[in-house]
Parts: structure tokens; C-alpha cells; sequence
């Protein structure tokens, strides 16, 4: 059977891209990697629409995060955490390990942060040194309005404003110049149709200023040092040269389909999802939907796992449940990266032939297909 994979991370990698990583490797200090190099960081720079390119690192998407607070913060550093799931929890988890002094800014988990909480927090902790905030929150499936808190911070010189983006970038227009963003996250097997081991960090004048005079131990992670390598199209240490290779194919297909489609495909398949969910007489959990992931009720008296098992068995399909305290509540679709209607129709259809075999009834077969194809039609009228 075709493999499927429509988890919010790994997601699928389009051939091209798995055909340009599985050439010979090149050696890294060489002028041909520096021009692919040179391109890729054009790339990056034209996806998050900015004058300067974040580094790529050789790491997982957590490793570019590590990075943010080894370099930027200092021990004893006040930080407001954004909770809301399981990776605003792993950020204040992360803060406190490197000793710094993490406020936790609870949110019950499927809704968003109110900005309400985060300016009182503020006038709390006025001395704070920065605001850590998961864009799309993929465990829950939920958007923060970060663009807003951008705008709260974007005055205050000794405050950072650092956002995980992993499920953001590639998804939507996330800009870090027009948002104030100071630190920018992100890795390669989300929004980047790329297998995982490559992340990003994009950082602000601001923070650089921040990083000369930070004093937490770093080495591997030195970004000051990975930086003046990557002005010069090379890296500090060994790059990972076949993702390179595929993070260079990757951003030609972006630039063919361009990012206007990109943006508006998300949305599209996101919205349809939804609306397919709805259909089905299903309950969304997140209350501000993400356009990377829908996040969904399981439905009473259905045991744990039994769609995502039922999806894998029926047509080899991977999508994921929930994490923590989530687990066995809801079941997560991806709908990120390499990911396109057919896709989105084809896992509909069959989750409609599953429920109905595990015995819940509360639809007409082709409702959920019927309520997406009406929104998935726009993608359609526009080729035309
Ligand atoms: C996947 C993910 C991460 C973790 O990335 P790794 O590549 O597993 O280290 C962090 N934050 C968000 C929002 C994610 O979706």
C-alpha cells in the first residue's frame, strides 16, 4: 500500500526533493556547497519575506530552540512562558534548565493565550527579558495570536520576542520583520517538505545585541561563531549536506508553486478539514485553528487509537492521537508541507468508511466530502 502520511510531523517529501538528497556527497568546504549554500539562504530569506537569513543548523527543531535560550539569555533572566501544550511546556521546561527564571503563563489547553494575560505578566515582570510563544501549538492544534504580542513587545529594547514557528513556517506568511519577532524557530520536517535533522533560527539586530553580552555556557551551539561562518555560505561545523541538498530543491518547488499558492493551500485544506469535521458531527478541539494541523474530538464510546489504527490498516495512513493529558481524546490530521486536496479527500473518505464500521452513525456517508469539496473547489477554479 502507498505510504500516507499525513502526521503534523514527519510529513511527507516530494520525490524531487528525495532524489536531489540521494546524490554523492559533496565536500563541504568547497565553492560548489557554498553556492548551494548561498541559495538556500536566498531561499529562507525570500519564504520568511526578510533582509537576513536564519542559520541552518544540523539538529532537530528543539536544537535551534536550545540554541534561542543558550545564546540570548543569561542565568537568573526572567522569561514569560506561553503554555497551552505540550511545547510551551517543553519551553519552560527548557528555560528552567539552563536556569533561567521561567514564568509560567497557563493556558488551558485547545484554546489560545488571552492578551490580557500576557500584558499583565508584563506589568508583573517588568524587567523581563522575553516572551516565548509557540505559534501553532502542535499538540493541541491551536494558533496564539502572536502577531500581537509582537506588537506589545516590539518597544521594548531589553525584552526579546522569541516564537517557535516549527509548524508556522512554509505554512503561513510568518515574517519576522513585519512582526517584531526576535527569535524565530524552526525545523525541516513540518511546513519545509523535508525529512527532520535540519533546523532554522532566524534572530533581530535586537537579539544579536542581546547574544554579545548573554553568559550562558555554549559550544556547539555558539551562534555568534555558526553566524560569521554562514555569512560566508559555510558552516561551523560539518553541515548535513544531503538535507542541504534537499532544503535547495525544496525551496525551488516553493518558488515555482510560489508562496501566495502555499499560503492559500493551507488554508484551504485546513478550512475544508474542518468544515469536513464539522459534518461528520465531530467536535473540533483547538478554539483558533491552525492551518498546519485540525485537532478533533475521538467520539464518545470509540476506543483509544481505534481511528488512527482502523486509518493505518484501511489505506496505510499515519496521522497521530494526543499527547499527555490528551491521549486517547483526540485525533490529529497534518495537513502541512507536501500535502495537497487529493490527500486531504482521500483521508476524509476513508475516515468516513471507519467510522461507520466502528459503529458511529451520527452522519450520511459523503457528508464530509461534500462539506470539503465546496471549499476545495476554490483551489481548483483558480488553475483554471
Ligand atoms: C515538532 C515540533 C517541535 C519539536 O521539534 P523536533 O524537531 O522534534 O525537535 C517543537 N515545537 C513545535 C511546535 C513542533 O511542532
Amino acid at each position: 500500500m502507498k505510504y500516507r502520511l499525513l502526521a503534523p510531523g514527519p510529513t511527507p517529501v516530494p520525490d524531487r526533493v528525495l532524489l536531489s538528497m540521494s546524490k554523492h556527497i559533496i565536500h563541504h568546504r568547497t565553492a560548489a556547497f557554498e553556492k548551494i549554500f548561498a541559495e538556500c539562504k536566498d531561499g529562507l530569506k525570500w519564504l520568511l519575506s526578510s533582509t537576513s537569513a536564519p542559520l541552518t543548523l544540523a539538529s532537530s527543531g528543539t536544537g535551534a530552540f536550545e540554541a534561542a535560550v543558550q545564546n540570548f539569555f543569561s542565568k537568573g533572566d526572567t522569561v514569560l512562558c506561553i503554555g497551552g501544550g505540550k511545547f510551551g511546556e517543553n519551553w519552560l521546561k527548557m528555560s528552567r534548565c539552563f536556569g533561567l527564571n521561567a514564568v509560567d503563563i497557563p493556558v488551558t489547553w485547545g484554546h489560545a493565550v488571552e492578551i490580557n494575560a500576557v500584558k499583565n505578566a508584563l506589568l508583573k515582570h517588568p524587567d523581563c527579558k522575553g516572551v516565548i510563544i509557540v505559534a501553532s501549538e502542535t499538540s493541541t492544534g491551536v494558533r496564539h495570536p502572536y502577531e500581537k504580542i509582537g506588537e506589545l513587545l516590539k518597544d521594548r529594547p531589553q525584552c526579546l520576542f522569541v516564537v517557535d514557528g516549527i509548524t508556522a513556517m512554509g505554512v503561513w506568511d510568518i515574517a519576522p520583520d513585519r512582526e517584531h519577532i526576535d527569535i524565530l524557530v524552526s525545523g525541516s520536517q513540518k511546513g519545509m517538505m523535508l525529512p527532520p535533522g535540519l533546523a532554522f533560527i532566524w534572530a533581530s539586530e535586537k537579539a544579536w545585541e542581546q547574544q554579545s553580552h548573554a553568559n550562558l555556557p555554549r559550544f556547539y551551539f555558539d551562534l555568534a561563531k555558526e553566524r560569521k561562518a554562514q555569512d560566508k555560505n559555510q558552516t561551523a561545523y560539518t553541515p548535513a549536506v544531503s538535507l542541504i541538498m534537499g532544503l535547495h530543491e525544496a525551496l525551488c518547488m516553493m518558488k515555482e508553486e510560489g508562496k501566495e499558492n502555499i499560503f492559500k493551500r493551507h488554508d484551504r485544506l485546513a478550512r475544508a478539514t474542518r468544515a469536513a469535521m464539522t459534518a461528520l458531527g465531530l467536535k473540533l478541539f483547538a478554539q483558533s485553528p491552525s492551518e498546519s494541523i485540525t485537532s478533533v474530538y475521538t467520539p464518545e464510546g470509540l476506543p483509544d487509537d481505534s481511528i488512527y489504527k482502523s486509518l493505518m490498516k484501511m489505506g496505510n495512513f499515519t496521522i497521530a492521537g494526543g499527547q499527555d493529558a490528551l491521549k486517547g481524546k483526540i485525533f490529529r490530521i497534518g495537513h502541512m508541507g507536501y500535502v495537497d486536496d487529493i490527500d486531504i479527500i482521500g483521508v476524509l473518505g476513508s475516515l468516513e468508511i471507519i467510522l461507520k464500521k466502528l459503529g458511529y452513525e451520527k452522519f450520511r456517508l459523503g457528508a464530509s466530502l461534500e462539506a470539503s469539496a465546496a471549499i476545495l473547489q476554490e483551489g481548483f477554479a483558480s488553475k483554471n
